[in-house]
């Protein structure tokens, strides 16, 4: 019997150039209305002294939590979570109470202008990756800094690169396993 999948997301802020393609493919890919966004990439600098400069990277979308928090306080259970562990939001049952907004501590949802529903990082579940695609921000991203892919497969990118990689959960404290980890910035600077 196959393994259940489950879905996760590695970013390497040490590969990242902040070149938007991924945020700039999110937002065709997934018809995102101007003003909201389902991923940003922010930059951090140049900080430090010349010739010592260093240029941080931070990429900011839901983090799809194993515990996702935003899930039991929708109370039309719009907002669920599917099998292989992609936290998602059914927009028929969504009634844009902002419940959901309010209980992730990633300020990762937004209620979109167009449709009156919460919205958020999909990880292209619908449009892709159910048919064996990658999501649209990892297929355009030049420089190979972000890596998807089923953590229940040990062979997987994903598998590898987790082992071989020192990567980061986002407040990890709160303990909500986040599926979306960080490769921090190896490079110098405060990361
Ligand atoms: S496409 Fe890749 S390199 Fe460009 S901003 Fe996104 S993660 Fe960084
Ligand atoms: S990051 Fe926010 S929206 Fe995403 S699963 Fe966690 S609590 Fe829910
Ligand atoms: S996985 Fe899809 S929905 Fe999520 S940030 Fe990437 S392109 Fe956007």
């Amino acid at each position: 019997m196959a393994t259940q999948k489950r879905y996760g997301m590695l970013y390497d802020s040490n590969k990242c150039i902040g070149c938007q393609a991924c945020s700039t493919a999110c937002r065709a890919e997934n018809k995102v209305p101007d003003k909201v966004s389902r991923l940003q990439v922010w930059i951090e600098g140049p900080k430090g002294k010349y010739p010592d400069l260093i240029t941080d990277f931070h990429r900011k979308s839901c983090v799809m939590c194993d515990s996702a928090p935003c899930v039991p306080v929708c109370p039309t259970g719009a907002s669920y979570t599917t099998s292989d562990g992609v936290t998602l939001v059914n927009e028929k049952f969504c009634v844009g109470c902002k419940y959901c907004i309010a209980a992730c501590p990633y300020q990762a949802r937004f209620l979109n202008p167009e449709t009156g529903a919460a919205d958020k990082c999909t990880f292209c579940h619908e449009t892709r990756v159910s048919r064996g695609q990658k999501p649209a921000c990892v297929s355009i991203c030049p420089t190979g800094a972000l890596i998807f892919g089923d953590m229940n497969d040990s062979k997987s990118d994903i598998s590898l690169a987790l082992k071989s990689q020192r990567a980061v959960k986002p407040k990890e404290h709160l303990g909500l396993k986040p599926k979306v980890v960080t490769v921090p910035n190896w490079r110098g600077g405060d990361a």
